[in-house]
């Protein structure tokens, strides 16, 4: 299994140039793979394009050799990617876009053969080699043991990252000390995940702020844009530019916030349970609605789950996840009867048959919970003061909910 870990690095000005150039050889690369695809998509052969361009670089594009070889061989596996996934998705293949300099993400790839991680006296820091460049200081050491497989060097905006690949020995995982059975999640949009043992997660107040931020500028932006083109709309003044830029930070920094979140959260459960069930959102359903989709934002849903999917192959547990028909809202947890309506702001479930009163999302996550079809075992009082100990030292937001809601009021 192939683990990435993401860095920020700070190249020199030298370097830098260096990067830009390889952003360059490979974007013309892509561009010039999408040109031929769109000349001739119907027998459209990768293994026999790159032969093709194999032959007519040195002649056409002597520039490629001033990098390394993987800078204008890896946009053939990326393009057929991007084949593949648009298929996927039921597009055609007019949905290829060549890629700009202007484009905001920009990124090369380079094999695990030419590149190096060195390490020099005295400092406790890694370093990076890539072909024909010094080494580049890495903030973070690397955190998985194995092989390194390649590297990607990506830009978005003004800042600079690199991606390691390791491969990792998957007999190493089970490192799940806890081992708690079964839990089950609600993923909300709006404000927090509720865990079927009662627990309630907050997301972090800060991306509220960030997001109220990033209205504001928005706004701003919006304003700059108009009076200077009233006849044209793709003139853009200084400010604008400038203003474009601060949001773009905002953006990134909300993401960042966001992504912090979602590997805490997954980690600490990835690593505390042994099954964990979340509904199967069907995202696109969602989209349908504007507001929603603002909300969605809180959490990267899609990402969330590829968090907890990739972690739990690593610790030692295991996903279910849930029919997107099964209904999680509408059942009762405690005696399974099923209401047939139920109003999106209605906060507690009520059961008219056995009388249970309960938070509507922890209600919920119960029944996910429920999937893994077995009477589980519960948390002892000790266990999970353990588990709300490690959300804290994360830094996490997290509650109990009081217990007089959860009971069963009398009938
Ligand atoms: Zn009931």
């Amino acid at each position: 299994m192939i683990l990435s870990q993401k860095i920020r690095i700070y190249p020199n000005n030298k370097q830098r140039t260096f990067i830009e150039k390889s952003f360059g050889v490979a974007r013309f690369t892509y561009n010039w793979i999408l040109e031929q695809y769109n000349k001739n998509s119907i027998d459209f052969d990768i293994y026999k394009l790159k032969k093709k361009f194999n032959a007519l670089k040195k002649v056409e594009f002597p520039f490629v050799y001033e990098m390394s070889k993987y800078v204008s061989q890896e946009p053939f596996m990326d393009f057929k990617d991007s084949l593949r996934s648009i298929k996927s998705f039921k597009m055609n293949g007019n949905m290829l876009h060549f890629k700009s300099k202007k484009d905001t993400f920009q990124s090369f790839y380079i094999g695990g053969d030419q590149m190096k991680m060195i390490k020099k006296e005295g400092v406790d820091k890694d370093y990076i080699k890539l072909p024909k460049m010094l080494p580049i200081k890495l903030n973070e050491h690397i955190r998985f043991a194995g092989h390194i497989t390649g590297c990607r060097i990506t830009r978005k905006f003004d800042k600079y990252y690199v991606s390691i690949n390791v491969e990792v020995d998957e007999t190493i995982k089970s490192i799940n000390n806890d081992n708690y059975d079964a839990i089950g999640l609600d993923l909300g949009i709006k404000n927090n995940i509720a865990l079927s043992n009662g627990l309630i997660v907050n997301y972090p107040e800060s991306i509220n702020k960030q997001i109220s931020k990033i209205i504001k500028t928005q706004k701003v932006l919006s304003r700059k844009v108009h009076p200077r083109t009233k006849d044209d709309p793709k003139i853009f003044s200084k400010n604008y530019f400038k203003q474009k830029r601060k949001l773009d930070n905002q953006l990134e920094r909300l993401d960042n916030i966001k992504r912090d979140f979602e590997h805490k959260v997954s980690y600490i459960l990835t690593n505390s349970y042994r099954y964990i069930c979340i509904e199967d959102l069907s995202i696109q359903k969602m989209k349908g609605d504007r507001n929603v989709a603002r909300r969605l934002q809180k959490l990267g849903l899609y990402r969330f789950r590829k968090e907890l999917e990739y972690k739990s192959q690593l610790y030692g547990c295991q996903i279910i996840i849930a029919d997107k028909y099964y209904p999680s809202s509408k059942t009762c947890s405690f005696c399974g009867n099923k209401v047939e309506i139920l109003k999106l702001n209605t906060r507690t479930y009520k059961c008219f048959k056995c009388g249970l009163v309960i938070d509507r999302d922890i209600n919920a996550a119960i029944n996910l919970k429920n999937l893994v079809g077995r009477v589980t075992s519960e948390l002892t009082p000790l266990d999970f003061n353990i588990l709300i100990k490690k959300f804290k030292t994360s830094n996490i937001d997290v509650f109990k909910i009081e217990e007089g809601k959860q009971q069963k009021a009398c009938l």
